[in-house]
């Protein structure tokens, strides 16, 4: 790798890391970027074909929680940043099984940031000249906000009130991250997104399994009243934002990344339903026929929606793109490779 700096990418085979790694290449010719992942089930090599024999890139085999591990990188590779993804990311796997949570998003990113601070500092506020503009980016939710009622969405000064051991395990970590900044001066930054969604996600979250089932002639299973709002976010819009804020954002702060998009679930799934239904017409009904509600989720916040503006007015980041538009070409593509 012959670049000006390398960064450390953890997860960067799940969602996000591996739309991440090749936009980030593609933009930032003069940075190397080496992944680390586990290849848990949500971690996929083959989201990354594209980029396998780029010559900025390398991919580590390797555990977040496992500090001998990223001790050895940091002094191997010298990284100048880290944008950390690594996490255990389903709710619904958090309710069955808190524990392995609790490991690698707490004690993960407590390992990472700590053997961040020790490499790039020798004592509190003293960063080495070499480091002097490393940064820890830490990819984070706005699940740790909590609820919302029927108005208002989350700012960045929105109190912490996570509902699930998954938002709990996300504010821990944030928390973490941000104590480094106040205490020991590491330059910091926590960026809270809402829902992504786009190429790459797991067959387990919400719009893959609309699609899925759908396709499947299966019961499409909404919890509850199907009245749960998220707002979605294009995940290569959620890359242009994580850009902006890992380059220009300020130290030590927190930006809310949001899509403007506001859904109950049960609208999202009539929308890919009548989508679907224009794409692959069935021979009769419509794939809406197909939903079913069902037992609703321990502890289902009702409402996210979150307040970009401090990003939007500061780093004039802003999503671009629609739902509507971005599910239809995302469906096409679906339908191509899988049918
Ligand atoms: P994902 O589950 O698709 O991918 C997670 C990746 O981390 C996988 O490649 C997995 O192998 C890896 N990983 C898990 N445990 C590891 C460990 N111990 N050591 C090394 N690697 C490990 O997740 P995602 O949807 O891409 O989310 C990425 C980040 O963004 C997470 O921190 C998540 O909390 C956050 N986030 C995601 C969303 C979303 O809608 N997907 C929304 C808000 C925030």
């Amino acid at each position: 790798m012959k670049t000006e700096k390398v960064i450390l990418v953890t997860g960067g085979a799940g969602f996000i890391g591996s739309n991440f790694i090749p936009f980030y290449l593609e933009r930032h010719p003069q940075t190397a970027i080496v992944n680390l992942d586990l290849l848990t089930y949500a971690g996929n090599l083959d989201n990354l074909k594209e980029v396998e024999d780029h010559p900025n890139y390398q991919f580590i085999h390797g555990d977040i929680r496992n500090r001998a591990l990223i001790e050895e990188l940091f002094e191997r590779y010298q990284f100048q940043g880290v944008v950390h993804f690594a996490a255990e990311s389903h709710v619904d796997n958090s309710i069955k099984n808190p524990g392995v949570f609790i490991e690698t998003n707490v004690n993960g990113t407590y390992n990472l940031v700590d053997v961040a601070y020790r490499s790039w500092f020798d004592e509190p506020f003293q960063v080495k000249k070499a480091f002097e503009n490393a940064r820890f980016h830490h990819i984070s939710t706005d699940e740790v906000y909590g609820s919302l009622g029927e108005t208002g969405k989350f700012t960045e000064e929105t109190p912490y009130a996570p509902n699930s051991p998954y938002s709990a395990s996300k504010a821990s970590s944030d928390m973490i991250v941000r104590s480094y900044h106040h205490t020991f001066g590491l330059n910091t930054i926590i960026a809270n997104c809402s829902n992504n969604y786009g190429p790459n996600q797991h067959d387990e979250k919400l719009i893959p399994t609309i699609i899925r089932k759908a396709l499947a002639g299966e019961e499409i299973p909404i919890y509850g009243d199907g009245k749960n709002i998220r707002d979605w976010l294009y995940v290569l819009d959620h890359c242009e934002a994580i850009d902006s804020v890992f380059n220009y954002g300020n130290a030590g702060e927190t930006y809310n990344v949001g899509g403007d998009c506001e859904k109950s679930n049960i609208e999202l799934a009539h929308l890919i339903c009548s989508l679907l239904d224009e794409l692959k017409p069935k021979k009769d009904g419509s794939y809406s026929d197909q939903i079913s509600f069902v037992k609703d989720r321990a502890g289902h916040d009702r409402r996210y929606a979150i307040d970009s503006s401090k990003i939007k007015k500061q780093l004039q980041w802003k999503p671009k793109k629609d739902l509507e538009s971005t599910l239809q070409n995302y469906l096409r593509n679906w339908l191509l490779m899988f049918n």
